[in-house]
């Protein structure tokens, strides 16, 4: 059995990345089979909460109030509305629903409140529960804990030294300080990043690097393809060759074996064939809905005729970790505690950041 190492150097992680594709498929697809059911993929469902208005100045996001995109922005969803989209998404197949807020970081307050109030609402449908809304203290992620959630996403995004050229309105470390408050809960890390935004080799793999180095190593690591918005920065970038997903889902399979790959954003740009073979190479979950929060993605009646043609069947909920016990708001250890904490702002400037800002100004 391959063990989990926390170790790896850039150049090993690169030297897998660029071995010859048959022999890095046969040793992504070997492990994978060592650690998971090579017939099994889970179907998630990813809920935009909180759309547009974000104050941050990620490079490659239409959510970014800053930059001038079609993205219609909306105030918080009610518990009642996420509730009928749980619903309906379980009934599609869907085992977890990851729900998305365009915030900086979680405030305690009402919205938090109402955030709460969702996350017990899906663990009592018996789905996995993930939130994504930006930076988080512990005293926050401990709130949610006894919510009942069971995953928190934080991607990192990119590696260390690329990130600087994506986003100016946070550091690298307060990704890693986040994923830090959430391993101090009972909550499982889902942390992954985005290729195609003009990164080098190096800078995947460093990523890989981060990722593989938490101890212990995140359970869930999406993958994602930009899909370049009209409006955004990263408008003009070509779409990735598919050869570059399958080698990265590959790499990621050798270096975290046991952890769960999602192949994410960009599927709308992939063949089957090439899905099938990024399952191969040790994705095990997608997203399902035409929307990726903002962005396209297939339709499910598309991807439940993808899984019959390959033989796949969608995973159960809490088939890895048990179903966390949602403690009621009235019984919570854990109050808000009004923080108020310094997250950074590097604030340097990214030309191509800066330009789309402008034509927003141009346009608006
Ligand atoms: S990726 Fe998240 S934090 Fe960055 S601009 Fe978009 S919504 Fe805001």
């Amino acid at each position: 059995m391959s063990r989990v190492r926390h170790d790896w150097t850039k150049q090993e992680i690169l030297d897998i990345y660029n071995k010859p594709m048959m022999e890095l498929l046969y040793e992504a697809a070997s492990i994978h089979r060592e650690h998971h059911d090579p017939n099994t993929v889970q179907v998630s469902t990813l809920l935009s909460i909180k759309t547009g208005g974000c104050p941050e100045d990620c490079g490659y996001c239409p959510q970014a109030a800053r930059y001038h995109t079609d993205i219609e922005g909306n105030d918080l969803m009610s518990v009642s509305h996420v509730k009928a989209q749980a619903l309906r998404a379980k009934a599609s197949g869907s085992s977890r629903v990851c729900m998305g807020a365009a915030w900086r970081n979680v405030k305690d307050g009402p919205e938090f409140d109402q955030v709460l109030e969702m996350v017990r609402t899906i663990n009592k449908l018996d789905m996995e529960v993930c939130c994504t809304l930006g930076m988080l203290t512990e005293n926050q992620a401990q709130r949610l804990a006894e919510a009942g959630l069971y995953a928190y996403n934080h991607n990192l995004d990119t590696s260390e030294d690329y990130y600087k050229d994506i986003i100016s309105t946070r550091a690298f470390q307060d990704r890693l300080d986040t994923i830090d408050n959430v391993r101090k809960s009972n909550v499982t890390v889902c942390s992954g990043g985005i290729i195609g935004m003009g990164e080098k080799l190096e800078d995947r793999a460093g990523m890989l690097v981060a990722l593989a180095s938490l101890n212990p190593q995140p359970e869930s690591v999406p993958i994602n393809a930009l899909v370049a918005v009209e409006g955004t920065p990263m408008e003009d970038i070509e779409p990735i060759a598919i050869w570059d997903m399958i080698r990265m889902v590959a790499t990621t399979r050798i270096v975290m074996p046991e952890t769960q790959v999602r192949l994410s954003a960009g599927r709308t740009q992939m063949s089957r064939e090439g899905q099938a073979m990024c399952f191969f190479a040790g994705a095990n979950s997608i997203f399902a809905g035409d929307k990726l929060l903002t962005t396209p993605n297939p339709d499910v009646n598309e991807d439940m005729e993808m899984f019959r043609l390959l033989g796949l069947n969608p995973q159960k909920p809490f088939t890895k970790i048990s179903q966390p016990k949602t403690v009621e708001a009235s019984e919570s250890k854990f109050q808000s505690l009004n923080e108020k904490p310094k997250w950074s702002r590097p604030g340097h400037t990214i030309e191509r950041n800066e330009l789309a800002k402008q034509k927003a100004k141009l346009t608006d």
